[in-house]
């Protein structure tokens, strides 16, 4: 299964992947991870992004086309992959079908989260990562004065200087106008799956499995 997860900043596809990753044993590719960990390693792309990344603006199509070009001949990459976080332009899109074409590959399915403006405004503003395995955790303004420590590793809980509420309004609005007309490329290629992203998580969760294994069964039975 080649998937792509798509969807708002705060929609939730970082949540949605991890049982992607159990119940089809294919790795989930999160640009955002890729660029955090390079600025963590002080490489040369961690510089060249950060500016981008902490206004909220989106990393030139060119650069992040690469990355991912890279991470797709990974050897664990070849019976499938979760994109998390790409692509978000069409360019990006443009690129990713001719990468897979040549490859004899194709995009199986695109599963979007669909959340309204204010949801994701109020999941982001409240939203804490583990700063060593970015483990994400929901806390009201009480009690995030006397945060916790991470529950599965113990790490730091932080606040990712993105999330910071004028920057994430800027954020939704990159998505709106650079990446929401995807939803029209992959909706032309009929592989678009429309989720409720408001559901629980649990339901969300139903909800992808159910739709994917139709999939693959109708893939099945061609
Ligand atoms: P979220 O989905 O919560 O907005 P991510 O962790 O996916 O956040 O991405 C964080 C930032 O990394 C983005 O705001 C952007 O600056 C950069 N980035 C990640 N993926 C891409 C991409 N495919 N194209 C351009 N920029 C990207």
């Amino acid at each position: 299964m080649n998937l792509i997860l798509f969807g708002a900043p705060g929609a939730g596809k970082g949540t949605q992947t991890g049982s992607l990753i159990e119940t089809y044993h294919i790795p989930a590719i999160a640009t955002g991870d890729i660029l955090r960990a390079q600025r963590r390693a002080g490489s040369a792309l961690g510089e060249q992004v950060k500016g981008y990344m902490d206004r909220g603006e989106l990393v030139p199509d060119t650069l992040m086309i690469d990355i991912i070009r890279t991470r797709l001949q990974e050897p664990d990459a070849r019976n499938g992959f979760i994109l998390d976080g790409f692509p978000r332009t069409v360019a990006q899109a443009e690129a990713l079908d001719a990468m897979l074409d040549q490859l004899g590959r194709r995009v199986d399915a695109v599963i979007y989260l669909r959340v309204s403006r204010q949801v994701l405004i109020d999941r982001l503003s409240h939203r804490y990562c583990c700063r060593t395995c970015g483990a994400v955790y929901t806390f009201t303004p009480q009690q995030a004065r006397d945060l916790p420590r991470c529950t599965t590793d113990g790490g730091e809980l932080y606040q990712r200087p993105d999330d910071r509420p004028e920057i994430v309004a800027h954020r939704i609005d990159v998505f709106l106008t650079h990446t929401a007309p995807l939803i029209d490329y992959y909706s032309a290629q009929h592989k678009l799956e429309n989720i409720d992203g408001q559901m629980s998580v649990d339901e969300v969760r139903a909800d992808i499995t159910r739709r994917l294994s139709a999939l693959r069964k109708g893939a099945g039975s061609r």
